[in-house]
Parts: structure tokens; C-alpha cells; sequence
């Protein structure tokens, strides 16, 4: 078989994982070595201790994918079920394998223990399937084919499953199926809805070849876009096309894109203020120190990140950033005119040349007639200059305080970007750009 869409199914069995005992990481480290290889991942389904349920879902994942990827229920209790399934699921008996017990019978003496009879049993295996070895641990993985499709189970133990997946199940796979590997390029963006960003690339899209595969990854205010492309026989050429796919692309939405390797937007700004030896300070009000949270998690942060404040009450915007007190009385905390205010006084303060300062209604209480939850100004001063923009956001408390941060790490990173000399303009200007939607 080639050059087929692979397609596979991972199954974790176990009542642990679907009562929240445990995380299932293995279906997560599983489906990245097999996308890694080209096999698609179509479907991740957990199943618990229970017979019906069990050989339903083969039944269901048989019609659905090539490969049956399976982990858990191989230990040696009552309560582990995968291998009787299995045997019954392929209608077959069971048979002895002596390796598998010379291997059981050297790890328990290697570590001074008897086996049992529990333990004698794992040497057992339907005789529908290969036996695969698992050289750090009891339970062997089986491999059974069906026509095309090939049925993998293995233990749930994720190190053993690991090595089991890297010693024979991937190379065993590839020779099976010789799936196509794919390779990927990342663009991230800030700022832009996805639907924003699909509009932008509504011609390019379908100019795109068959075999690339475009993706959009929405995070928190975010939207990562992945190209991949199926390498194929020419892989130096399908390179090419995919830098050359990815530079069109980057054309379309480039002021969107804050980078095109995985990295955080605020480490993102960090290199920009690096480079451009700028020290950055914050006022944050609504977003509470998060933004400062953000930079000093970043090791090295001190070399341009100078500080920051959170003034929650009028009185230390007042007392601490020198907020004219009848500014937040006829416009309010809640204002562009306040948010201004902030920033310059933090600049100032903190002699900094560029400034970021927020002030909002978090929620979920706080709104008033004209100024709902979810309404946040932000200000950065970049030199002399200040630029703002008016958010509307959600509901949620926790969502406003990221996406407010998100949206003024991000104004304060295009601004910089714009500006050519920082030092030369002495003027204050003040530009607004109350154009940015809610990103909910
Ligand atoms: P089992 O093969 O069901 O006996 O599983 C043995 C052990 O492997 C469990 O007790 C868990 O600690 C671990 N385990 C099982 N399934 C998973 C999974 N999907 N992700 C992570 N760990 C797992
Ligand atoms: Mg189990």
C-alpha cells in the first residue's frame, strides 16, 4: 500500500481515565510520533474496564481507521481486560510463547522476585497475533493484521509504551503502510480573528496543491496558522514550495504575524526591545500585573524590563501616577483619556522608553449604564508618542485579563515596529484605533 491517506485510531482503555484519576498523556505523545511519520490521527477514544464497550469500539474504529492504536488493560489483574478482548474481538485461542517467558523469568530474577501465577499468564497471547517485545517491563504489546488494517496493543505504562512505539511499532509501521511524512512551517499571529485571517487568504487558499494542508490554530487572542506540505519522492522541491506557499501567505497577513518560529508574542517583543535597547514598564489596572507576569517569567527579562505597578484604586492612579483626580471624575477610571494618563505617568516615573498601561471592567461585577463588562482601554507609549486602542471583550473575568494583555503586549510590538527613530519626535502625539473587535 502507498502513498495513501493513513489513517488511525488511538485507543486508551482504563476506568481511571474517564473517572479523572489519570491524565491520558499517551494518546497525546502517540499521536504526535505518528503524525511525525505522515499517519494521520482521524480519532482519539478512551474506553473503560468493561467488555461490551470495548469490543464495540474496535468494531467502530475498524470501520473507521487503517491502524488501531491500543494502550492499557494488559496488566496481569482481573480488572485488565485488552488481551481477552482481543482474543475474542479475532475469534481465536491462545497460545505459549516461551520467549516471552524466558524474558519474564530473567527480569524477575533480576530483581529477586517470583513469578506468579498472574505473571506466567502474560506469556499467553491470542494466537491471532505477533508478539511484540517489551524489553523494560512484563506485559508484550501484540500486533494482529485484519486485510489492510492492523489492530497495535500495548501497555498502558507510558516508558514502555514509549520504547515498544520507538523500537518496532513506527519502524513496522512505515515498511506496513510507507505512509508520506509531512514537514511545517508555523505562522503566528495576534490580533486577528480566524475568520479575519481566512477572509485575507480567500484567493490563496485554493490555489494551494493537494498535497499541502493548511491549518488554523486559535489560541487566547491568538491564531497560529500551520502550512504542511506531503514530502513525497522530491523532497528538496516540495521544500521549496512550501517556503514559497509560506512567503505568499505571509504576504497576504504580515501585519498580523508577530513571528514564524514557536515563540510566545511577549518573548516575541522581548528580542524587539532587546534589540532596539528599550526598557519597557507597565501600569496595569484591569489586567492586574499579569502583564509584568508575563515578561518576568522570561529569564533575562531585567535587561529591558524596568518594572510595574498595579494602581487598582483611583487613588494610587492618582497618588503614584500622577492621574489628575478630575480626569477620573468627569471620564472615569474606565477611559482613553485615564488610560493616557497611565502611561505617561508610568514612563515618566519609571524613566522608561516605552510604556504599557490597561485599565477595564475585568467583571464579572463593575459595569455601569454606558460602559459594560469587558470594556478595556490600553495605552503604549512608544517615546513621545501614545497610542491606544478601546477593547470589547467578554464576560469572563479570566478571558478579559488575558486578551487585554495579549492585545497591549501586541499594540505595544507594532508600534515599535513602526517606528523608525524613537528619539527624534518630541511632539505628543495621540492616535486611537478603537477598531479592534471583541476576540471571544
Ligand atoms: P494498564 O496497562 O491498564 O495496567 O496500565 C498500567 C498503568 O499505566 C496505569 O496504572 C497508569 O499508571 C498508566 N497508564 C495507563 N493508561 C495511560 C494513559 N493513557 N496515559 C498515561 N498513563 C497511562
Ligand atoms: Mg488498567
Amino acid at each position: 500500500m502507498k502513498n495513501k491517506e493513513i489513517r488511525a485510531e488511538v485507543i486508551t482503555i482504563g476506568d481511571e481515565l474517564l473517572i479523572g484519576q489519570l491524565l491520558d498523556t499517551n494518546t497525546f505523545w502517540m499521536s504526535a510520533e505518528l503524525s511525525k511519520v505522515g499517519i494521520e490521527v482521524i480519532r482519539k477514544s478512551t474506553v473503560g474496564d468493561n467488555e461490551a464497550d470495548i469490543l464495540q469500539l474496535f468494531a467502530e474504529a475498524e470501520d473507521r481507521a487503517d491502524i488501531i492504536l491500543i494502550t492499557g488493560g494488559l496488566g496481569p489483574t482481573s480488572d485488565d481486560l485488552t488481551k481477552p478482548c482481543l482474543q475474542k474481538y479475532f475469534n481465536c485461542g491462545e497460545v505459549f510463547h516461551p520467549e516471552v517467558m524466558e524474558h519474564l523469568e530473567d527480569l524477575f530474577a533480576s530483581r529477586s522476585r517470583e513469578l506468579n501465577e498472574s505473571n506466567r499468564r502474560q506469556a499467553y497471547l491470542p494466537t491471532a497475533c505477533e508478539a511484540i517485545f517489551n524489553k523494560v517491563g512484563t506485559a508484550p504489546g501484540m500486533w494482529f493484521e485484519k486485510a489492510d488494517k492492523v489492530f497495535i496493543s500495548l501497555p498502558g505504562v507510558p516508558y514502555e509504551m514509549k520504547q515498544m512505539m520507538e523500537d518496532s511499532v513506527i519502524p513496522s509501521l512505515i515498511q506496513k503502510y510507507q505512509p508520506v511524512p509531512r514537514s511545517y512551517r508555523f505562522l503566528l499571529t495576534a490580533g486577528a480573528h480566524e475568520s479575519m485571517l481566512s477572509d485575507k487568504l480567500a484567493e490563496i487558499e485554493p490555489q494551494l496543491p493537494p498535497y499541502f494542508h493548511l491549518a488554523y490554530l486559535p489560541h487566547l487572542g491568538r491564531v497560529d496558522l500551520r502550512i504542511g506540505v506531503e514530502l513525497g519522492e522530491n523532497k528538496e522541491n516540495r521544500l521549496k514550495e512550501l517556503d514559497h506557499w509560506t512567503n505568499k501567505i505571509y504576504d497576504s497577513i504580515e501585519q498580523h504575524v508577530f513571528a514564524r518560529e514557536k515563540i510566545s508574542l511577549e518573548a516575541c517583543l522581548a528580542k524587539l526591545l532587546e534589540a532596539r535597547k528599550l526598557k519597557l514598564s507597565v501600569a496595569e489596572s484591569c489586567s492586574g500585573g499579569y502583564i509584568a507576569h508575563r515578561f518576568t517569567s522570561i529569564a533575562g527579562s531585567s535587561v529591558y524590563f524596568k518594572g510595574g505597578l498595579t494602581p487598582y484604586s483611583n487613588d494610587l492612579k492618582v497618588k503614584i501616577l500622577g492621574v489628575d483626580a478630575k480626569l477620573i471624575e468627569k471620564k472615569g477610571a474606565v477611559s482613553e483619556e485615564v488610560a493616557i494618563a497611565m502611561v505617561k505617568g508610568v514612563q515618566s516615573l519609571m524613566e522608561s522608553d516605552v510604556a504599557i498601561a490597561t485599565t477595564g471592567i475585568a467583571g464579572p461585577s463593575g459595569a455601569t449604564d454606558t460602559k459594560p463588562v469587558g470594556l478595556v482601554y490600553i495605552a503604549v507609549a512608544v517615546g513621545e508618542k501614545v497610542y491606544t486602542k478601546e477593547l470589547k471583550l467578554t464576560k469572563k473575568r479570566s478571558l478579559n485579563i488575558e486578551l487585554s494583555a495579549t492585545a497591549a503586549i501586541n499594540l505595544l510590538r507594532i508600534k515599535i515596529l513602526d517606528h523608525k527613530d524613537l528619539k527624534t519626535n518630541k511632539k505628543i502625539e495621540h492616535y486611537s484605533e478603537n477598531k479592534f473587535e471583541a476576540l471571544d
